[in-house]
């Protein structure tokens, strides 16, 4: 059912996205879905000076890969674009100098060098350096009148600043530790705090959920809703995520980004999942959730106040989770673009079988590459099986021969079909366990153990095994020394 609940996730184009910022787009997300809402995307693009080119595209890609689709935005002709702030800049002067009009906020005439000696903040200026608050009406006429630079500044009424923290409770301080702020620049640029209330309040954004880090911002803020009378949303301050070895992520050990997840192919479901684990619970004891389960489940009232530790294996096994429950035909989609091709010529439809004998062994999509060589062994290690089989003698030759030509007869290629004729050759040789399976599994693969038989004479399809077993019995028959680098790579292998 639809409601009235809207989110949204405001990042800033400066750099790539990295775990942490996607976790907070992944509450926004899944709390407004979950409740039938809205989330809505804001590229905070205002500070001009920090913005890298490029970055908003590839912020954009990330948030597509993992799934958090925005609901709407400026129509582009295509999907949605997002709302960019900097494209707002008349908005928000034009609500700050109605802040003036209505005198909770005054003209700051300090220079920037006065303000910028006092600045302890990157991003907002100090309190009023002057006493520019209690300048006469008329003074700050002339002033305006003789071209005189000035910002606005907000005027912080005296007293406790209360705001309710859904997470954390109730967070009072006072307006004196707070400090009248500028809203404007003396170039009519907003400041972040001001464009981020003006943008929420036009939005009608009705929960605010974000790092830890912005806490301080939200006294701030609340002031700024309530001056431009309008509610306040609920605010709630996810807590902050550390790196895996318990300290914060630094610059030089940053978060890992998630183009970096994306590339190493990371089931996107399985990110949102951990991601949204981290400093909350869906209050029973699953871990492994659906978006959807997940959208279900998503309430802040589960969510805690204590740092929480990014951990890099419980991602890989989460993503392991979420590729099993993938169907084959889903599998093969996702894993095809990260296949090596180079190093193995593999058509899309060969994959699929592929897959089916190797996909236990995958965490993540690209992960193929390192087990696609116990199907594709190099023909080194092909030889080195042959030389281990002309050692065993005739009753390997028996068995590779007669597994031969029982599957050469199956009329179809099938797991059971191949187990069964491979069993049936044993009996009627009398050969069981090793005897059997490691002649034909060094023949094919060219190690004694591996995935399911059946799967791997599927996986290698009819031409590529009978090849693989009569490269094998010639090998045999040949008797290839320890030293011999057997017969090259075979037609159609890929070494
Ligand atoms: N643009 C801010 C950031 O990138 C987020 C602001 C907010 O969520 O209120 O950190």
């Amino acid at each position: 059912m639809p409601s009235s609940v809207r989110t949204r996730f405001a990042p800033s184009p400066t750099g790539t996205l990295h775990v942490g910022n996607l976790r907070i787009a992944a509450f926004n997300h899944l709390f407004a879905r979950g409740r039938g809402g809205a989330f809505v995307l804001r590229v905070e693009d205002t500070d001009r000076e920090r913005n890298v080119p490029g970055a908003l595209e590839a912020i954009l890609e990330d948030l597509r890969w993992s799934g958090l689709e925005w609901d709407e935005g400026p129509d582009c002709g295509g999907p949605f674009g997002p709302y960019v702030q900097s494209e707002r800049a008349d908005r928000h002067r034009d609500r700050a100098l109605a802040l003036e009009k209505r005198g909770v906020a005054y003209r700051c005439f300090c220079s920037d060098d006065v303000i910028e000696a006092a600045r302890t903040d990157v991003r907002e200026s100090p309190a009023c350096p002057g006493d520019c608050r209690s300048l006469p009406p008329r003074e700050v006429a002339s002033r305006i009148e003789a071209g005189d630079p000035s910002a606005l500044r907000f005027a912080v009424p005296d007293g406790e600043v209360h705001f309710i923290d859904e997470i954390r409770g109730d967070i009072s301080l006072h307006g004196r530790d707070i400090g009248d702020f500028v809203i404007l620049r003396s170039d009519e640029r907003s400041t972040y705090n001001f464009a981020v209330v003006v943008d929420d309040v036009d939005m009608t954004i009705t929960h605010v959920i974000r790092g830890a880090g912005h806490l301080s911002n939200t006294p701030k803020q609340a002031l700024l809703f309530d001056a431009l009378e309008a509610p306040r949303p609920v605010f709630a301050h996810l807590p902050t995520v550390l790196g895996p070895d318990g300290t914060r992520f630094s610059k030089r050990t940053g978060a890992p980004g998630v183009h970096r997840l994306r590339e190493e192919g990371y089931h996107p479901d399985a990110v949102i999942n951990y991601l949204s684990l981290l400093g909350w619970s869906p209050g029973d004891d699953r871990e492994v959730l659906s978006p959807d389960e997940l959208a279900r489940a998503m309430d802040l009232g589960r969510a805690g106040a204590s740092n929480t530790v990014y951990d890099p294996e419980k991602l890989r096994w989460m993503s392991a989770q979420h590729i099993a429950r993938m169907t084959l035909e889903q599998l093969a989609v996702a894993v095809s673009p990260h296949v090596d091709r180079e190093r193995f010529s593999l058509g899309d439809d060969e994959l699929r079988p592929i897959l089916e004998a190797l996909r236990t062994r995958l965490h993540t999509f690209s992960e193929i590459n390192l087990h696609l060589p116990i199907l594709f062994p190099s023909a080194e290690i092909l030889a080195e099986a042959h030389a281990e089989l002309a050692t065993e003698g005739d009753e390997a030759l028996e068995v590779l021969t007669g597994v031969r030509d029982a599957l050469e007869a199956l009329d179809a290629w099938s797991g059971d079909q191949a187990d069964t004729s491979v069993r049936g050759v044993g009996r009627a040789l009398g050969a069981r366990g090793p005897a059997l399976f490691h002649p034909v599994r060094l023949a094919l693969c060219g190690a004694r153990s591996g995935p399911d038989l059946g799967s791997v004479i599927v996986a290698l399809g009819r031409e590529r095994a009978l090849t693989r077993l009569d490269a094998a019995i010639t090998g045999i028959r040949e008797g290839e020394g320890p030293d011999a680098r057997g017969p090259g790579p075979l037609e159609g292998e890929e070494v």
